[in-house]
């Protein structure tokens, strides 16, 4: 397809765009079903591929629109089968994506903005800073290429919105991409295999509480106070831990669905045992349940890894009041792919983008 800018880019639209456009253009609106069902359902992106549209269709596709598509630059594989790709966009700024072939289901680790503003103090994506969201078609444009790239097109795998970025803090642009993802012509995926990670930016929480496709919540804690969260993830500053709390007990959840409660263990800062006591104490009565993650080091990176014993007995205080809890799996911390290891080289903010963050 063409890439002249002035082309509308069928992977920044939304059927309802989509069909909108055809409409606009002298087409039948039904057709962009039938073309969501080619890009998403069965991955081709040539319209001359797609034969169940009219020959005038596919000329008026291929003259009027464009597709953009995220380019893998590089690909490594780790000794756990876990995959991280490399992903160039249009603009010439790059984007990591995980894949984790964890059985039985299989998960795509997506990225929502190049870097990231929130600054936590244990993540090397925030080091970067943010660089700029990324676009709903090019969330979903990480999924296309990791389906075409793993083959599996025939697999079904979840989401979790847990790369580089802090989803909410790139709101529209997710909240779009999730739409497109759900589309029953396009992958057709359940809400129920997407999970968003935020830190807990208040006001978009709330917001999200009221959309339609509701995907699982993991709200990254990291501390039970907010003198210690504070340390951790400086928008506690904004918001702290208790008033994230009270959205969670607000927040609408499907039956039997439970907030996931991201914990990472650094030694001798968030492992204590009185912080998994008090840990205990803030959930008690929240729908939840608790992901531990112990820290994947790298340099530049100011914490250390708990040693095994001090996992499991914080681990075990967590049980004994009654939370479920687990304890991640480290997987492709030999290629950097672990979570918060995330992080693309040569793309930091610029002065002006470091101040233009108001959350
Ligand atoms: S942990 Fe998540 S929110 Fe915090 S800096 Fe890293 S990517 Fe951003």
């Amino acid at each position: 397809m063409s890439t002249e800018s002035c082309r509308l880019d069928l992977a920044e639209l939304e059927r309802p765009a989509l069909e909108a456009a055809l409409d606009a253009r002298g087409h039948h609106r039904f057709h962009a079903g039938q073309i969501f069902r080619w890009l998403y359902h069965r991955g081709v992106t040539d319209p001359a591929a797609m034969t169940d549209l009219s020959r005038d269709l596919r000329t008026a596709l291929a003259n009027g629109f464009t597709l953009s598509t995220p380019e893998v630059v590089q690909r490594e594989k780790s000794v756990d089968g876990t995959e991280k790709f490399l992903l160039r966009l249009a603009d010439g700024r790059t984007i990591e994506s995980v894949f984790i072939p964890d059985t039985p289901s299989m998960t795509f680790c997506i990225s929502t903005q190049v870097g990231c503003a929130m600054a936590c103090a244990f993540c090397l994506t925030g080091k970067m800073g943010l660089v700029r969201n990324v676009t709903a078609g090019e969330i979903v444009g990480q999924v296309r290429v990791l389906v075409d790239a793993l083959n599996m097109r025939d697999t079904r795998f979840n989401i979790v919105l847990m790369g580089m970025g802090e989803p909410l803090h790139n709101y529209d642009q997710t909240m779009k991409a999730l739409r497109i993802l759900v589309d029953e012509n396009g992958f057709a995926m359940s809400p129920r295999r997407i999970t968003l990670s935020t830190v807990g930016l208040l006001a978009a929480l709330e917001k999200l509480a009221k959309e339609p496709v509701m995907p699982n919540l993991a709200i990254s804690l990291h501390a039970p106070t907010d003198r210690l969260r504070g340390e951790l993830v400086p928008i506690n500053k904004k918001y702290g831990v208790s008033d994230i709390i009270d959205v969670c007990q607000r927040f609408p959840l499907k039956r039997r669905s439970r907030i996931t409660f991201e914990y990472v263990l650094l030694a001798g800062v968030n492992d204590r045992p009185e912080d998994a006591r008090r840990l205990a104490k803030l959930l008690a009565g929240v729908k939840s349940k608790v992901n531990l993650i112990p820290l994947n080091a790298a340099a530049g990176i100011p914490f250390e890894r708990p040693s095994d014993e001090a996992i499991d007995r914080f681990a075990q205080i967590l049980a004994d009041h009654r939370l479920t809890v687990s304890v991640r799996k480290s997987r492709g911390r030999d290629i950097r792919a672990a979570c918060g290891q995330l992080i693309v080289e040569g793309q930091k903010k610029s002065a002006g983008q470091q101040l233009a963050v108001m959350i």
